[in-house]
């Protein structure tokens, strides 16, 4: 039978979020748990450079910096387990979480199970990942400052890294499936008034081209939706942004959720639907999906955990 543990205070997960939570409760004395999930770190450990954490003169690694915020959160205090939820129950106190190695009991929750970026599929855009492939154009576009790149996708995400990329890069080319985009109009015409941006409408992804040693992305196999005709293009970079799926599986019916399966939290604060549990980081936020402020809403989360248990 598993082991039981019980803690003022469980954090599930082990991203910028769930780290920064952590060791603002451990420093405050709650003793937290922090339960790592399948693959510790979350998602700055399939990055590479990361040149917008603040604090570092220059670039650092994604691996890096998340082996930094565990061993912060280890030393003041934090135990952290290796371990996956896999079912929970919010309905009475204290709450009670089952793992694959441990069941945990805790006065309060944070849900820091963060999100993932969709991807097409393709080998060849699993090959260039991190070498010209890139889902974060926030996080990667400086690395394409005067080159040609393009983006995949018709919805705000796509379109707001396509102008945030045409100021960037040479040139910007936005690649959607359909004659139509999802994004808000405002957005759009921003986009269509862009001078350094094109659509090509009614187009796929057929493969991402590129060379080894040193890897690099030369260019995209396009193929049309209306007649399956391919062309290529020449760019430096490709930005996937077709959608993010939060990792909430296991909060359905349980906490509140919206039409994407997002976390639904009080406006300006952490709390979820239920007394006592609180999301942070890219579980309840899909639109800033930064390490900054996944940790940032980490600590609002702790501040509002210690406040909650006091009460
Ligand atoms: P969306 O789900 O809104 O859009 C995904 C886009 O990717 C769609 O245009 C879709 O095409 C396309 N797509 C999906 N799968 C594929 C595929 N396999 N091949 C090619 N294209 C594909 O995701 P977003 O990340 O853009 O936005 C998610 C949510 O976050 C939305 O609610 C959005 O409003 C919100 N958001 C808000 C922001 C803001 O307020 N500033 C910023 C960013 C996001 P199709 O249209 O044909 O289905």
């Amino acid at each position: 039978m598993a082991d039981q543990k019980k803690t003022d205070l469980l954090i599930i997960g082990s991203g910028p979020a769930g780290y920064t939570a952590a060791i603002y409760a451990a420093r405050a004395g709650l003793n937290p748990v922090l339960v790592t999930g399948a693959e510790p770190g979350g998602q700055l450990m399939i990055t590479t450079d990361v040149e917008n954490y603040p604090g570092y003169e220059n670039a650092i690694q994604g691996p890096w910096l998340m082996e930094q915020m565990e061993k912060q959160a280890k030393n003041v205090g934090t135990e952290i387990i290796f371990d996956y939820i896999n079912t929970v129950d919010f309905s009475k106190t204290p709450f009670t979480c089952k793992g694959d190695i441990n069941e945990y009991v805790a006065k309060a929750v944070i849900v820091c199970t963060g999100a993932k970026a969709r991807w097409l599929g393709l080998e060849s855009e699993e090959k260039f990942k991190g070498f010209g492939v890139s889902a974060c154009a926030t996080c990667d576009g400086i690395f394409f400052k005067g080159q040609d790149v393009a983006v995949i996708g018709g919805g705000n995400s796509a379109v707001e890294e396509a102008i945030y990329l045409s100021k960037i890069c040479n040139s910007v080319t936005l690649i959607h499936r359909r004659d139509k985009l999802r994004s808000e109009k405002v957005l759009q015409d921003k986009l269509l008034n862009t001078k350094n941006i094109k659509v090509e409408w009614n187009h796929e992804l057929d493969e991402v081209l590129g060379k080894d040693g040193p890897k690099a992305v030369t260019g995209l196999r396009l193929k049309s939706t209306l007649d399956s005709k391919t062309k290529e293009i020449k760019v430096d970079g490709l930005f996937v942004a077709i959608g993010h799926d939060p990792a909430t599986e296991i909060f359905k019916g349980k906490l509140d959720m919206d039409s994407e399966g997002y976390l639904v939290v009080e406006k300006g604060g952490t709390k979820t639907s239920v007394k006592g549990i609180f999301a942070a980081g890219d579980v309840q936020d899909k639109v800033y999906r930064q390490a900054v402020t996944a940790a940032g809403q980490g600590c609002m989360a702790a501040l509002e955990v210690e406040k909650f248990l006091q009460e």
